[in-house]
């Protein structure tokens, strides 16, 4: 593999007319700082023919290419960090929204468009585009779907690829695949979207998509409740599920931990319980006109209470103290970055075995150190954030000896109780170990099979995903 930096590969991409600039840090940075990119230039394409010339000339002088959307991803995917320094190829100009389709409920939108521009184009036409995170201003449609990012509505509305019906990439021959297609239903054979989805940059560029709108809830109603523990908040769920069915939008848990953290760091933040509980819902139904969620969240309140699963609790009175329960949640990763963890993990648990596991897991880890367990997370998908903090007063330089160890005992947890070591965040560079780990041996013999076929000279981001 060459270095992106050879003269006679920069006179390529000028020849072709591809603008490059230097890699300044704001490529070579990634959201928790714990890695470096070695790239020196980023290739600032237009459209997909030009993405196209530039992959078939790496693909040429065999130069690695690191996609690159908002660069919020969390496990280092967008940030090559050895080998040969490889050209970034960022689609921030290619933002386009192509168009929308509003009696099809479909909208077509560029890779470098924010997941927050596609939720305003869909709002602008009545309609809700769902995949809603708390970076969603910077992460790019591009980065979500090569992600399959989740976020906070997943329960209802399901992760990227289930938004997601068509798509258009540059695959690593510099060949454009057109799938732009708008259809529910395609069973052409193979479906390459689905591969791409997931791939996290190592199988193509994604350009473009075509993705699902959906009817926007007329009423909403949102509830933070405290709880008496997770398997509480799991019977809780079951209520929540028996009473309103799919209209549940979120339902998130939150421990006392977290809620503390977010007392420490951002004062600002109204919480809504005077000392805070040990472990607290957020929950949110969304439903059609002349519905009356609140009238719904009141009987789930009030069958929950009676099962002594809810101790006390909020409905939000009007849209500002809906925001500030969001503001809550959306408010967790920043002050647990202020805090900084010894060790954080995106795992995911068959939903009746996340009581136990959290239990478990909090013995095991407590007998190796002294420390602070700050979970949270999208509950209704089996989805938690499981973070590990130095005790109070102290930083986690002392403790960061441990962090192999608590990963390592978190994740043989995680798979002996059948789940998956990333939920949601993928596993770019920071968990291609764990992935030759944890795999099951057919699944990568078969992924490397197909990096194989698709990509025979390595050059779509090398080290990420599968080394
Ligand atoms: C505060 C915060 C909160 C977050 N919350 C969530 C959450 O709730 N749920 C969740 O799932 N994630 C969450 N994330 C992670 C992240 O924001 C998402 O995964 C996001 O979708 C990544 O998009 P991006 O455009 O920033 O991708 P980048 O970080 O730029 O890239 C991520 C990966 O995608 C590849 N890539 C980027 N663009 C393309 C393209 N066009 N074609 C092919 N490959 C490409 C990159 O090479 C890299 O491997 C959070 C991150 C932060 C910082």
């Amino acid at each position: 593999m060459l270095n992106a930096a050879d003269d006679a590969f920069a006179e390529g991409l000028d020849r072709a007319g591809i603008r490059v600039k230097p890699a300044d840090r704001s490529y070579l940075e990634e959201p928790r700082s714990l890695y470096n990119g070695t790239s020196r230039q980023v290739a600032l394409p237009t459209s997909t023919d030009e993405v196209s010339r530039v992959v078939r000339i790496c693909a040429e002088a065999r130069v690695g290419i690191v996609p690159y959307g908002g660069g919020t991803g969390l496990v280092a995917g967008q940030v090559a960090t050895d080998g040969p320094a490889p050209l970034v190829l960022s689609l921030e100009r290619m933002t386009a929204i192509r168009e929308i389709f509003p009696a099809e409920d479909t909208i077509v939108a560029e890779a470098g468009a924010t997941i927050g521009d596609i939720q305003a184009a869909a709002e602008e036409t009545g309609r809700l585009f769902p995949l809603s995170y708390s970076s969603q201003g910077t992460a790019q449609l591009g980065g979500a779907l090569s992600v399959n990012s989740g976020g906070l509505n997943v329960l209802r509305y399901g992760m990227a690829r289930d938004l997601c019906l068509g798509i258009e990439a540059v695959l690593p021959d510099g060949n454009v695949l057109h799938a732009l297609k708008r259809l529910r239903k395609d069973n052409t054979g193979y479906d390459l979207r689905h591969l791409l989805i997931g791939s996290e940059g190592t199988l193509g560029v994604i350009t473009a998509a075509a993705l699902r709108l959906l009817p926007r809830p007329a009423e909403t109603a949102t509830a933070f409740l405290a709880v008496a523990s997770p398997r509480a908040a799991l019977s809780l769920l079951a209520i929540c599920r028996e009473q309103a069915g799919e209209l549940i939008s979120a339902f998130e848990l939150i421990s006392a931990e977290a809620l503390a953290f977010l007392a420490e760091t951002q004062p600002d933040l109204r919480q809504p319980f005077d000392e805070a509980p040990e472990w607290a819902v957020l929950t949110e139904l969304g439903m059609g006109p002349g519905s009356d969620p609140e009238g719904q969240l009141g009987m789930i309140f009030e069958r929950a209470s009676e099962a002594g699963l809810v101790l006390d609790g909020r409905v939000a009175q009007g849209e500002r103290q809906r925001a500030d329960f969001w503001a809550l949640r959306e408010s967790i990763p920043h002050a647990n970055r202020r805090i900084g963890s010894i060790a954080s993990h995106d795992i995911s648990l068959p939903l009746s075995e996340i009581p136990g596991f959290i239990e478990e897991c909090g013995e095991k880890i407590r007998k190796m150190l002294p420390c602070r367990i700050s979970a949270f997370g999208h509950l209704g998908d089996g989805n938690l954030h499981y973070n590990i903090f130095p005790p109070e007063g102290e930083t986690r330089d002392a403790y960061l000896g441990k962090t192999s160890d608590v990963t390592r005992l978190v994740h043989d947890m995680v798979v002996a109780c059948g789940g998956s070591f990333s939920a949601e965040h993928g596993v770019g560079r920071a968990k291609s170990g764990e992935l030759e780990r944890y795999a099951d041996p057919a699944k990568l013999a078969a992924m490397r099979s197909i990096k194989a076929a698709l990509d025979p000279r390595g050059i779509m981001n090398p080290g990420a995903v599968i080394t």
